[in-house]
């Protein structure tokens, strides 16, 4: 299938080539036309499934279609569940916006940063994308009225419940026109998610891709046997042995974020953190550097990980399990992304081997264990 088959015009197929996207991804395929029709959507789909675009690009073609002299109030508002999913979907819209003949505004708003830095940048935002908590507060200020939206987007709503967001997405909801076109994403179908389902969409048309199964089958998984006291230096090794230009480590705590960043430092590798207790400029700025090349590892926690999409990621390091394996496929999953193969590496101390069976199990693949008190480690 073709991007020309699905209804969208000249503009925006040329802003496609821009982007460099060749043909549509399955769920962009029956996506597109079904937004494109007034449908309510609900999509079930995973980050690197192609689901940004699946909505960015019908709604940018509908204001293509739209009367050029229009009125700038906010028309669409797309609802997510992290500061770095508003960040990168609007920088998705941005992408293909700069090549539009007709301009539509955008704006990213979350919480972390003050509130009125953001309620400057309103001023003519016919999209907005926004976390529940910074939106409402946005209204309460009357920075916002949410009135006339004629579209919702809820991406990544089974996340959005998953870290306590259930209050606010009610009370957003209430605020909001009742005739409206709906588009719902969520990486599963389980039972809070249908809640959402049930009293948001209308007659919707369910769209489900499997991305996890098949994104899986292009990551080459490997895991290391080690002692706790050798974990950093065969970190160190690996980075530099296999000569990784740009590698996401996960751990599971702040502290050992911190500490791994030092260390990598000392020992001359560039390296940021990104976890909870740092500020959304620091956030940003990681997360920026890294993408741009300037920095060779990032260390993240699983929060804060959420969202990170950088396009071609080549590797990604559990240097601690995550306590879920749904958790492990999520990380995992920021590698081997748009069909690019990538490979995950975990190190696994003689405490997680069982959890790792677990995890193998749950993932229904094996993945090859070496050992590594071979490997010399000296001066690493
Ligand atoms: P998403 O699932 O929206 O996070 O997208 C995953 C990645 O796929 C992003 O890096 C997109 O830039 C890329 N992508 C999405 N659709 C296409 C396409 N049709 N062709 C090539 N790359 C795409």
């Amino acid at each position: 299938m073709t991007f020309e088959s699905l209804g969208l015009s000249e503009a925006l197929l040329k802003a496609i080539v821009e982007q460099q996207y060749t043909a549509p991804f399955p769920i962009q395929e029956q996506a597109i036309p079904a937004i494109l029709a007034g449908k309510d959507v609900q999509g079930i789909a995973q980050t690197g499934s192609g689901k940004t675009a699946s909505f960015v690009l019908p709604i940018l073609e509908l204001f293509q279609r739209k009367k050029a002299a229009r009125s700038l109030h906010l028309k669409v508002l797309i609802l997510v569940p992290t500061r770095e999913l508003a960040i990168q979907i609007s920088e998705v819209i941005n992408g293909f916006e700069q090549f539009l003949p007709k301009k539509v505004k955008n704006t990213p708003v979350f919480g972390g940063i003050p509130l009125n830095q953001q309620m400057v940048k309103l001023k003519n935002t016919e999209i907005l994308v926004a976390t529940p908590g910074r939106l409402l507060e946005l209204v309460s200020t009357q920075s916002i009225n949410l009135a006339k939206i004629e579209m919702l987007v809820l991406d990544e709503a089974d996340k959005m419940l998953d870290l306590g967001f259930q209050e606010e997405v009610n009370q957003i909801l209430a605020l909001l026109p009742t005739k409206r076109q709906n588009i719902l994403f969520s990486a599963t179908l389980d039972t809070e998610s249908k809640l959402i389902k049930d009293t948001l969409l209308c007659d919707p048309i369910r769209i489900e891709v499997e991305a996890t199964e098949k994104n899986i089958d292009l990551i080459q998984q490997s895991a290391y046997q080690v002692d706790p006291e050798r974990k950093g230096p065969l970190l160190r090794y690996l980075i530099k042995q296999k000569d990784m230009k740009q590698v996401l480590v996960f751990v599971s705590s702040v502290r050992t974020a911190d500490n791994l960043v030092i260390k990598l430092k000392k020992n001359g590798i560039q390296a940021m953190a990104i976890h909870s207790k740092k500020t959304q400029g620091a956030r940003i700025e990681a997360l920026f550097s890294f993408k741009k090349g300037g920095i060779r590892v990032l260390v993240a926690t699983d929060l804060a990980s959420r969202g990170i999409d950088i396009q071609f990621l080549p590797f990604v390091i559990n240097y601690e399990l995550p306590r879920s394996p749904k958790d492990y496929v999520h990380r995992i999953g920021r590698t081997g992304r748009a069909e690019a193969s990538g490979e995950a590496i975990s190190l696994i101390c003689p405490e997680d081997e069982h959890h790792f069976k677990i995890i193998q199990k749950k993932m229904g693949k094996k993945v090859t264990i070496l050992p590594s008190d071979e490997l010399n480690l000296t001066g690493m």
